[in-house]
């Protein structure tokens, strides 16, 4: 594609709006940029995107900047459906998202991961295989680097290994991923996305462009990945933590065996840094990926029993007086502080709260009554948590560092300090990183002065 000279205009102007707008510039197109937040608000973006003559249009989306352009490039934060998008889209004017852009100018291999959780840890572990395979590999996408960025680097050998969220799937056209899995698909985004039908559908375009030649894995488990398996082109790789599978990976005891023909033993749960069943699901799902790249059982093996959490995704942070402690700061929802608990079998004790996100905290508690020793509260939502979680102890934290100290104080050697607070962390932190950041910062500064 050629867009030498084409007027293009490139909508939201996060990492992956920046990242096509230079993209395109560089290639000679003439770019306009439009966000409607203010200029105060994109100061760090504006001057970069002026320096190299992209027109920018902030505080509105203006009806002539949409309708005098060749194409459009949309963010993933941007709704595909807002009024001037369809407009253009009416009058024929090709709109595009930039991981369509991304498939029409960046050479060679690509992986694509989906899924409502563990897109992240996957992708990772998946660029983490391919790389041990030998191959030269870029990892990116909806994590780090917005994948036009890699149209620069790749060649016809490079294998990209990319996470894509469902918004950036509402906007493809040839993406076509030689590989691509849904790790699962279960309610999310449904404020964007209206229904559950439609959130499907939309990670279920990964495979869209996919023929028999290319592979797409998919979660045995999970109900509406198994109605997608039955529709497709390409062959499917199954996983399972629960059965076997006709073909891809499963648990055989404690050891993931994939099978293609034959069975070959892959490695042993016991091989794994990472804990919990979901990470067991998004290891298969990385074998499967893995074994259909080509790379050797040994490598992945290797690659896998490397591989540690990724921050803030029950990362381990340190162990002091017997007591481990881990780092849950992603842990933002309901069901990802279950999914946390579900991988210590008791001595917990748990620091919950932050901006509460107006699920129940009931269904937490069989849970808590099995495996939790002491719940501390922080935050903005800890009244509500107070008055919704039983059957075991709570003690009113108020702040981070204080829920650090007191458990700190009451752990005792074989017990687990878990930071998965089932919130949002706007209240008292900038982000989720920011209030993981400021947990591991407490708990090795304990450790330092325990070793002194
Ligand atoms: P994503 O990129 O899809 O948000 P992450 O790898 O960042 O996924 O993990 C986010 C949170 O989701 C983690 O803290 C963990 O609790 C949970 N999680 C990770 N993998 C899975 C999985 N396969 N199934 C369910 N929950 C998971």
């Amino acid at each position: 594609m050629d867009v030498r000279g084409k007027r293009v205009l490139v909508v939201g102007l996060g990492k992956s709006g920046v990242a096509s707008a230079t993209f395109l510039q560089a290639r000679g197109a003439k770019v306009t940029v439009s966000d409607s937040k203010s200029e105060a608000q994109l100061r760090q973006e504006i001057p970069l995107l002026l320096d190299k003559g992209i027109t920018v249009e902030t505080g509105h989306h203006g009806e002539r900047t949409f309708r005098d352009q060749d194409m459009i490039v949309v963010s993933p934060g941007v709704p595909f459906d807002q009024p001037q998008i369809e407009q253009a889209r009416k009058q024929g004017i090709r709109v595009i998202g930039e991981i369509e852009l991304a498939a029409l100018f960046v050479a060679g291999h690509v992986i694509a991961i989906t899924g409502s959780n563990g897109k992240t840890t996957t992708t990772s572990l998946c660029g983490d295989i391919i790389k041990a395979g030998g191959e030269r590999t870029l990892v990116g996408g909806n994590i780090g680097t917005p994948a036009i960025s890699f149209a620069e680097q790749a060649d016809a050998d490079t294998w990209s290994v990319l996470e894509i969220s469902s918004f950036q799937l509402e906007t493809i056209e040839s993406f076509r991923p030689e590989i691509a899995a849904i790790l699962n698909i279960t309610p999310d985004h449904l404020d964007r996305h209206h229904t559950f039908a439609n959130y499907a559908s939309a990670k279920e375009r990964v495979f869209e462009n996919q023929s028999a030649s290319d592979y797409a894995v998919l979660n045995a488990d999970n109900e509406p990945c198994v109605e997608i398996g039955k529709r497709l082109k390409s062959q499917v790789l199954w996983f399972s933590r629960l059965h076997d599978v006709r073909r891809g990976a499963f648990l055989r005891g404690e050891t993931i065996v994939y099978r293609d023909g034959k069975d070959q033993e892959i490695l042993s749960v016991n091989d794994m840094l990472l804990k919990g069943a979901h990470n067991v699901e998004n290891v298969l799902a990385a074998v499967c990926v893995g074994m259909a790249a080509g790379v050797a059982p040994e490598q992945i093996r290797k690659a896998v029993s490397q591989f540690k959490a990724v921050e803030h995704r029950l990362e381990y942070t340190a162990t002091v007086k017997g007591v481990e402690y881990y780092n849950d700061s992603k842990a933002t929802n309901v069901d990802a502080t279950i999914k946390a608990l579900e991988s210590f079998a008791k001595g917990v004790h748990l620091i919950l709260g932050g901006k509460d996100k107006g699920s129940p905290y009931t269904v937490l508690n069989d849970l808590l009554h099995e495996r939790v020793k002491t719940v501390y509260t922080i935050g903005a939502a800890a009244s509500k948590i107070e008055a919704e979680v039983s059957g075991v102890e709570v003690v009113h934290a108020e702040t981070l560092e204080n829920a650090v100290k007191l458990a700190s104080q009451k752990a005792v050697k074989g017990d687990v300090v878990l930071l998965a607070p089932a919130c949002a962390s706007f209240d008292q932190f900038q982000s989720y990183e920011h209030r993981g950041r400021v947990f591991k910062e407490l708990v090795r500064s304990m450790q330092a002065r325990e070793q002194k």
